[in-house]
């Protein structure tokens, strides 16, 4: 096992201002963006969410706007249909249920439409400050490559995470593990030649031929 001290130092190095990448300005807009985000890059977020959050910043706005008109709205992004109808009946649920606040356990979270683990964690740790390890498809992959967890299964990627790195370190960890799978350790083409982690990454050069199917 790799010494998960030196790999979160060795990142913090490299990426000294990560943090998240969606625009927004409140606790409602994060989810908003974070919902959006599933199968979307976020810079295609961050242009959807300019012109959405013109006409509706707010549950009660997002109502009023209606499931076709954000639809519409929103229509550039991946699944936007079913995105529509969650934004829509989240924010009747929100409206309903939590005078227009978004909820701060992850229990609450996930009963909203569009909202599952990783959705609620992202928000639990960036809204509210809470520790939390978000598992995306870049988490679980350099999970895997630099030997921190042998899971498929998202949850237990986290759970593994949460016994390799302390609790202070959780949120941030997520940041700095997603940057270095955009701009290094990519998916498709690792350039291990030009990481800083290669010195004793246990996958370095091998990443092509021992990443799992799923990754
Ligand atoms: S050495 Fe290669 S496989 Fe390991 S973290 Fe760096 S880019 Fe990824």
């Amino acid at each position: 096992m790799i010494d998960a001290t030196r790999l979160e130092s060795d990142l913090l190095l490299l990426y000294p201002d990560a943090g998240p990448e969606l625009n927004f300005t409140t606790d409602y807009e994060l989810l908003v963006a974070v919902i959006l985000s599933a199968q979307c890059t976020d810079v295609r977020v961050n242009i959807i969410t300019e012109e959405l959050f013109a006409v509706a910043d707010t549950p009660q706005k997002m109502c009023e706007l209606g499931e076709g008109r954000i639809a519409q709205i929103i229509h550039s992004c991946g699944m936007y249909r079913q995105k529509a109808k969650a934004l829509y009946n989240g924010a009747k649920i929100l409206l309903d249920e939590y005078d227009g606040i978004v909820p701060d356990t992850r229990e609450e979270l996930m009963r909203l439409p569009g909202v599952g683990r990783k959705t609620a964690n992202v928000v639990l740790s960036n809204a509210f400050g809470m520790p939390a390890i978000a598992v995306d498809t870049h988490v679980s992959r350099l999970a895997f490559r630099l030997g921190l967890s042998d899971e498929k299964d998202p949850f237990k990627i986290e759970l593994d995470l949460q016994k390799v790195f302390p609790m202070s370190s959780w949120t941030k960890m997520h940041h700095l593990l997603i940057l270095h799978g955009r701009r290094v350790c990519t998916a498709r083409s690792p350039k291990c030649q030009d990481c800083s982690l290669k010195s004793y990454c246990p996958r370095k050069g091998l990443a092509h031929v021992s990443d799992k199917k799923s990754l």
